[in-house]
This record gives C-alpha cells, structure tokens and sequence, in this order.
C-alpha cells in the first residue's frame, strides 16, 4: 500500500515552516520554544501528554484525544488554565499558522517550577500547557511499515498500573528507552514489555494485537487506552473480525499468526519477525493489510475527521 501524501499548505509566515508551539497562552516559531531548567515537568518529568495527528488537512478523532488528555490531567493533579475548548481552539490555530496538512500535534502540561518562597512541594507549582505541531511523524519509517517491523520481548518489565496507571499518558519512559536500545543491539526495530506475570503490555509508542486463527486480541490492562486501538477494535468489529481484550501471554505472541502493532504515528502497521521468527513469509499478513488499508481509506473518507480552522492564523 502507498502512503498517501498530499500537497502541504504554506505557512504564512516563513519563521512558523518548520512548525509552530504554544506555551502558556503565547504563540511562537517552534525553534523560539523553551521549557525553564527549574521546572519539575523536566526535573521530574511531572507531565503528562497526548498527541493527535492532522492527515489531509482534518485532525483525527479530536475529541477523543481531548478526553484521554482532560483524563490524565485530572488524575495527575495537573490542571492547567484552559478549558477543552480552548485547547481546541489552540490546536486549530497551532496548525493553521505552521500550513501543515500532515501533522503530528503534541499537547504536554507541566508541573511548572516552584514559586519563589515556596516548599518544594509540587502543590507549590503553577502547572501550565505547552504544544507544538510538526510534520508528521511515523514510529518507524515509511520502508520498515512497508517491509514489516521486527520486533523482539524486551528483558526490560514494563512499570506496573499499581505505580504508574498506564492510561495517563506520561514520560516515565526508562523501560521503553531501555527496549528500544535492547532492539537495536539485537537488529530489530521495535521492543514489546511484558508485565511481571509475563503477559503482553504495549511498546514505544504503541500498542500490540496479536492475531491466530482469524482471531485478534489486545491485552486489557497496562497499557495506554490508545485511540488508534480503539480504532483498530471498531474497524475489527465492521470487518467481521472477531477482537478479544484480553490478557495475551508472551507465548501466544511469539506463536502469533500475525502481530499489529497501532498509534497516533502510523497507524496501524504490521510485524513480520517476533525474536527473530519470521511470520507470514516476512510480509505484512492479510488481516493486518486489511485492518491497515481499512484504517487509511476510511480517515481519508473523513472518518472522525475534524477539518482544520486554516483561518484561525
Ligand atoms: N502506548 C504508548 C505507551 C504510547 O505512548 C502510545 C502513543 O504514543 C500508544 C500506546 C498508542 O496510542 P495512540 O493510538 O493514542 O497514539
């Protein structure tokens, strides 16, 4: 399958081409962007994120991102000043001044750094929002999504929900680096984490579906509530493809007839070697080209599509 480009916009202004951020109530050309060496969003990384992509002009399942991002905030005792309109509002605007028509689109709020004659407790910390919106980004490049990624079983335990809940979106991502590393040393492109009972999580920036026997399934618990998985479960259900959210042992990964993995930088893309074994004559398998190819016609088709206020500059 092609991945489909269209022709981007030009940002009015020059200084905004190589994209454009937002920090606390301020525009600005993304290079101008900076964080403060005090604050605890980078001291600490007390932060939590989410991203959303623009294709062909339309952002894609906005208010779902909106929610998952309010959701993590909320639990995380970071409420920044803007309401969810606003940040939409923001978001529009962010991507009307860069011109993008393919966009991946960051929306962070930090902690912020201690006000002065404070304790160094985090109550103490005005935490504020910054975003930015650059071209957009794929987890692995265009090639490998066409070839297949390889993937292996990381040695890294990915964090345990009892420490970190999963499905706030946030930067503790020493087992994740840790994986990716591990990846490389061992010639593949992607780590998966298992939990420490040895069932499936997610990786770097996605997560996993393994598929037997015409059936799919997604692990249920210590991972991120990924809207391109939600997607991905919707699109199994308009197809006919019976999907289970399930713990999924690391067995029945490895003995998968094919292996998916999903995410906002992406889509859904597919696995031809798990540890070295090869699946599906190293090609992406035909689910996952089906469920792939369904994913992209249908956002092209202005599936949960919310065009973009190019006006807004
Ligand atoms: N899991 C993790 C840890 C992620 O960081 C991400 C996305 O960045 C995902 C899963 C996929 O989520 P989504 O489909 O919302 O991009």
């Amino acid at each position: 399958m092609t991945l489909h480009t269209s022709p981007a916009r030009t940002a009015t202004d020059p200084r905004y081409a190589g994209g454009a951020a937002y920090m606390d109530g301020t525009f600005m050309p993304l290079g101008e962007a900076r964080i403060p060496i005090t604050d605890w969003g980078y001291r600490r990384s007390d932060v939590v994120y989410d991203v959303v992509s623009v294709w062909d002009g339309c952002f894609f399942r906005l208010d779902d991102h909106l929610t998952r991002f309010r959701a993590s905030m909320e639990a995380t005792r970071l409420v920044p000043r803007e309401t969810d309109d606003e940040i939409r509002s923001m978001l529009h605007r962010l991507i009307a001044l860069s011109g993008l028509t393919e966009s991946y689109v960051a929306m962070d709020c930090l902690r912020g750094a201690p006000l002065p004659g404070t304790t160094r407790h985090p109550k103490n910390a005005r935490p504020y929002l910054i975003a930015f919106a650059i071209p957009y980004v794929r987890l692995v490049p265009a090639e490998v999504i066409e070839r297949g990624t390889h993937a292996i079983v990381a040695s890294a335990v990915r964090i345990p929900d009892a420490s970190l809940d999963a499905r706030h979106k946030n930067f503790h991502w020493a087992d994740m680096t840790s994986g990716l590393f591990e990846a490389d040393e061992r010639g593949a492109d992607m780590p998966i984490l298992l939990d420490a009972a040895g069932n499936v999580t997610e990786g770097p920036g996605f997560n996993v579906f393994v598929i037997r026997d015409g059936r799919v399934a997604t692990p249920d618990s210590n991972v991120l509530g990924g809207i391109t998985r939600l997607t991905v479960i919707e699109l199994c259900a308009e197809l006919g493809l019976p999907c289970d959210v399930r713990p999924v042992s690391a067995e029945e990964l490895r003995n998968a007839d094919e292996i998916l993995f999903s995410s906002t930088s992406g889509g859904p893309f597919g696995v031809t070697r798990i540890d070295g074994r090869i699946l599906s004559n190293d090609r992406p398998g035909p689910l996952t080209n089906r469920l792939r190819e369904a994913y992209w016609a249908k956002r092209k088709a202005g599936w949960h599509a919310e065009p973009v206020r190019y006006d807004l500059v």
